[in-house]
């Protein structure tokens, strides 16, 4: 087969999806489910909706018109605020887009106009985590312009933290998201559709006993339900596959050699000073290398989970190369890799590595 692949096991995926769903659905809580890290895949799409995601969500908006074309009528939410030379395309294929810019919502709602459309707009609010959102004092004044526009609609209001800077959701930051809710409600005489508290790394906070979830009553989840794992501690979530995606690569050589380089040392390829980073440090012995036709294309490397009985050494544009236990694997034989959340993203956006979908394999 094909190497270097990404395996999915849809029916891990749509079977994560289905139990954050049911577990958020019992308190209050929709789940959009972000196929980003799959570059847009119609297949792992209609599987999330297969698992009763309310909608999706995609970050960049060529992703968007990939499931457009594929036939994906449900709703889509723009989760990277967009680019102003964007703003038609966002338009035809997004029904809502995160923002946090009033005059590129501004060039929405013109380009909503031109195309007889009626495009929803959910205001991000900074509440710690410093990466994108309007300051909480300007939200109010935001409102009211997107209230006042023509072609866009105030669909909520929402929050991303854990991201950029790591920041926790907590019941702090939360009632703080809940109260920017009830003040715009107050102020603009409506009632917000969308509370959107954050994405994977809110799922500790919501699944939290006693439930306080206050108004929030939307969380957009990308890497639960792929990689069924908390992206705030990466600890497996209870209930969840880990395993719905694998990486698979072929050996091209497989010897014995030694553990030091020989002859001095400068640079590597990637600008590492080889010694110690890759561990070559203490006393030379000889031991079973493997090369595997895989490199920095295709994967990020530090997000590999190495098969039992190997260790990673290094890896370059192509080559990766792993210290081999017990087993010797021959030239040909495939070698298969658990994936974090980096290393999924860069497999599945790499035009160098093809994604193969399975179903339960045969027991
Ligand atoms: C990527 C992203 C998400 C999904 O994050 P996960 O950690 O994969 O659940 C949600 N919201 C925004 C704004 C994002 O950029």
């Amino acid at each position: 087969m094909t190497c270097p692949r990404v395996e999915v096991r849809l029916d891990r995926v749509g079977r994560n999806a289905r139990t954050l769903v049911d577990r958020l659905g019992s308190i209050g809580i929709a789940v959009c489910g972000v196929t980003k890290a799959t570059g847009g895949s119609p297949k792992v799409a209609r599987e999330l909706l297969a698992g009763g995601v309310t909608a999706l969500a995609e970050s960049r908006v060529e992703n968007v018109e990939r499931l457009r074309r594929a036939g994906i009528a449900t709703e889509i939410v723009l989760v990277r605020s967009p680019m102003p030379s964007q703003a038609e395309r966002v338009v035809a294929a997004a029904d809502i887009s995160l923002n946090s810019e009033v005059d590129v919502i501004e060039l929405l709602s013109s380009s909503a106009v031109r195309a007889g459309r009626l495009h929803g707009v959910v205001l991000m609010i900074e509440l710690g985590d410093l990466r994108e959102g309007l300051m909480p004092g300007d939200v109010l004044d935001a409102a009211r312009r997107v209230a006042s526009m023509p072609g866009v609609v105030l669909r909520g209001v929402g929050v991303n933290l854990a991201c950029q800077s790591g920041v926790i959701p907590d019941a702090s930051n939360m009632a703080e998201l809940s109260a920017v809710a009830v003040c715009v409600e107050a102020d603009l005489g409506v009632e917000l559709e969308l509370v959107s508290g954050g994405n994977s790394a809110n799922l500790a906070w919501a699944l939290k006993e006693p439930a306080e979830t206050g108004r929030i009553n939307h969380l957009r989840l990308g890497e639960s339900i792929l990689l069924g794992r908390d992206p705030l501690t990466r600890a497996p979530i209870a209930g969840l596959a880990t395993d719905a995606f694998t990486v698979v690569g072929e050996v091209i050589e497989s010897k014995i050699k030694p553990t030091r380089p020989r002859g001095s040392t400068g640079q590597n390829a990637f600008g590492d000073a080889v010694g110690d980073a890759v561990g070559i440090k203490g006393r030379d012995r000889s031991c079973r290398r493997v090369i595997v036709a895989l490199g920095r294309q295709d994967v990020d490397p530090d997000g590999l989970e190495m098969p039992e009985g190997y260790r990673i050494v290094g890896a370059s544009s192509d080559h990766l190369v792993v210290e081999a236990g017990c087993d010797a694997p021959v030239p040909g034989a495939e070698l298969r890799f658990g994936v974090n959340y980096s290393a999924l993203l860069r497999a599945m956006t790499s035009a160098s590595v093809l994604t193969c979908f399975t179903d339960e394999a045969p027991a």
